[in-house]
């Protein structure tokens, strides 16, 4: 789920074209001339914290069970923007990890999605995969699951096609300042960071190790191997012990909802109540430890201790330049896919991340100092409520299921996927002599592709299809609207801003021919399934918490609309350099109060 090893078959499809990609690679990356040079005036360190899934209503709902010293100081010493929404509409951890310092939509830095289908290369790509690197150290399954997987694919930023702050600034600097970045997920470490990182590291889901790709470098640094190769290792200090509530005292259902509501996963075989066992069913640690670990709130306590670590051997804001650092903590997004918004888990995870940023801001300031960083924290978008637990949507908020589903399971158990039934529709509309077609090249909701193929036998042009498609999809249950590469690859109507969120969202040779937007509150997925998911235009997915901490940043909360995507204008400001050349996103309007 977290690391690249999922991904071999696909790899297959993707090195067939490594040549003719790696002559695009070279283009996207001729340096800007426009950089500029640091300001002396520059904090040391640049901070960039990302809570995964952490939700834009979190920290009001919550505030008062915080401490003072954690989301508290930010909220109150810091810039607190609270109507912070991404402009695009496919609100996914891949999308959001590159927006961030780029500062502009998918559109623009091509990572539409986690995975996509790429027409050109005939098969689904993963936003991270690789031309042709290798992760280090390899992976290996532990001892405990008794085989050894072979030597995992790498990952790399070579498919984010705008560059980042990280780059300018190592520009800026003759690259003497530090490009750090750090997550659970591979993709939340190297979108962020970009091109330049010096250190990359997530973990491997097999052996709990923090790995890197052979295209940052040969071999992890010194005192990554030294991490990995300590007696315990750091990642199974939680191993047989269970979670429990963080407050024993505190009265979790007044703050969010009951322990056992309908629709809860199980995770891990961690249950669907408190106390949930660590061990993910096993006797030792391996991947399904790793797994209930990056479902607990101790994956974000891991990767603390490694950050620390990297403060430390990298000297960060203390060198010849400033330095970036990128903390990306992903467990918010496992607890609250597998239990929902509304659980205690998610509570209990927001609360201890609170404790994560109280000892983050006590570990810098001891480190770097007070007032020598500069820190923006931030989520990559937020998710739905179960839709057992939802009681606010007009229609019965219920799950769709997504496709395709085959036959037999049609027949066997009533479930009917979304795209069975379109094919079937399209077939109906333009039918031939009964001769049946085979109308998608994939769907890889919310987006599908059309088989041209099968139009180009049958005469028909795509626009066409595409159109009625589109109309026939409106109007099956859950779905609001679709929209179809016609009208996204023309201007959007004005005050269209559904379509103009997607229109951000679509990138011609990444995106499918049509998307489909379901209506609040309802999901793609099967009605025997649990859990939730984001990725969608609705605002509990577009909105995410926006705190800008550090020298000369006017503190309180702010009302203006924002996006995510200032934090590249902001740092580069700070840095005194100019923005990343696709950024759109500019710094909201007094945030540095002391300024000019
Ligand atoms: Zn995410």
């Amino acid at each position: 789920m977290f690391s690249g090893s999922s991904r071999l078959l696909r790899l297959i499809v993707v090195t067939a074209f490594v040549g003719l990609l790696a002559t695009a690679d070279l283009l996207l990356s001729r340096p800007s001339l426009t950089t500029g040079t640091v300001s002396p005036q520059a904090p040391r360190l640049l901070v960039l914290v990302v809570f995964d899934q952490l939700r834009g209503d979190y920290l009001e709902r919550w505030q008062p069970l915080f401490g003072d010293d954690g989301f508290n100081r930010l909220m109150h010493d810091g810039a607190w923007f609270t109507d912070c929404h991404y402009p695009y509409a496919y609100t996914v951890t891949g999308a959001g990890h590159a927006s961030l310092l780029t500062g502009c939509s998918p559109d623009k830095h091509g990572i539409v999605a986690n995975e996509w289908f790429e027409r050109g290369l005939g098969g689904i790509v993963n936003c991270v995969d690789s031309y042709g690197h290798e992760q280090v150290p390899s992976s290996q399954a532990t001892a405990a699951e008794g085989n050894r997987r072979p030597r995992a694919p790498g990952a790399s930023p070579e498919r984010l096609l705008a560059p980042t702050v990280g780059e300018n600034l190592k520009r800026a600097t003759a690259s003497r300042a530090r490009v750090v970045s750090l997550s659970f997920k591979d993709r939340s470490a190297i979108l962020p960071a970009g091109r330049r990182a010096d250190a990359c590291y997530w973990l491997d889901g097999d052996n709990g190790q923090f790995v890197t790709s052979t295209y940052y470098r040969g071999q992890p640094h010194g005192w990554v191997t030294g991490l990995n190769r300590a007696e315990p290792l750091p990642a199974n200090r939680w191993f047989g012990l269970d979670w429990e509530r963080l407050h024993p005292q505190l009265d979790y259902s007044r703050y969010s909802g009951p322990d056992d509501m309908p629709g809860e996963g199980t995770g891990q075989r961690q249950g669907r109540t408190f106390p949930h066992p660590m061990s993910g069913g096993s006797e030792r640690p391996g991947r399904a430890y790793y797994l209930a670990l990056f479902n607990s709130p101790f994956g974000n306590d891991l990767l603390l201790t490694f950050a620390k670590r990297a403060i430390d051997a990298e000297r960060l804001g203390n060198g010849p330049a400033p330095d970036l650092l990128c903390i990306s903590f992903s467990s918010n997004d496992a607890v609250g896919h597998t239990w929902g918004p509304d659980s205690q888990e998610v509570l209990d995870v927001t609360l201890r991340s609170d404790l994560i940023v109280r000892d983050l801001l006590a570990y810098l300031d001891d480190r770097v100092g007070p007032g020598r960083y500069l820190l923006a924290l931030t989520a990559d978008h937020g998710i739905c409520p179960l839709p057992e637990a939802s009681r606010s949507a007009l229609i019965p908020p219920r799950r769709y299921p997504p496709a395709p589903v085959p036959a037999e399971r049609v027949a066997a158990d009533g479930i009917d996927g979304l795209a069975n039934r379109a094919n079937r529709f399209l077939n109906e509309t333009f039918a031939q002599e009964g001769r049946e077609g085979q109308w998608f090249e994939a769907v890889l909701l919310p987006w599908m592709w059309l088989n041209p193929g099968n139009l180009r036998e049958r005469g028909l042009d795509a626009a066409t299809v595409e159109k009625k498609l589109a109309d026939w999809l409106a109007r099956q249950p859950g779905i609001q609207v679709a929209y179809t590469r016609s009208q996204l690859t023309a201007p959007i109507s004005p005050g269209d801003e559904l379509g103009e969120s997607i229109r951000r969202s679509f990138h011609p040779e990444r995106s499918g021919d049509v998307y489909v937007v379901l209506k609040p509150y309802c999901l793609f997925s099967s009605p025997l399934a649990t859990g939730t998911n984001h990725g969608t235009p609705h605002t509990y997915d577009t909105h995410v918490p926006l705190l800008i901490y550090g020298p000369g940043i006017a503190g309180g909360p702010h009302s203006q609309r924002v996006t995510p995507q200032a934090i590249a204008a902001i740092f580069a400001h700070a840095l005194g350099i100019a923005p990343p050349s696709a950024a759109e996103a500019r710094v909201p309007d007094g945030l540095f109060g002391n300024d000019e």
